[in-house]
């Protein structure tokens, strides 16, 4: 599969929630990150420089778990990770 900008997992801040942003577009601030270098950004907690802030644990794994689901040919991120965290 190609990596195109479409594969990238987006991150988004809405109104001091960070959610994943499915689609891409939702509004606030976002973070946009390769599946190849998920891994990378979590060890280096590369989130909390994009956000300025402390970006919490369970972001970072629902990153990973977004990650999971593009691996796994887009199955809904709904599996992977918590509703919560995923952006409408
Ligand atoms: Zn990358």
């Amino acid at each position: 599969m190609s990596k195109s900008t479409d594969t990238l997992i987006r991150i988004a801040r809405i109104e001091g929630k960070y959610v994943v942003d499915e689609k891409g577009n939702a509004n606030g601030r976002g973070c946009r990150i390769c599946p190849n270098c998920v891994e990378k950004a979590i060890k280096t907690r590369a989130l909390n420089k994009s956000f300025k802030a402390n970006v919490p644990n369970e972001i970072y794994e629902t990153l990973r778990a977004a990650m999971l689901a593009r691996e796994n040919n887009n199955v809904t991120l709904a599996k992977y990770a918590p509703k919560e965290y995923i952006g409408k």
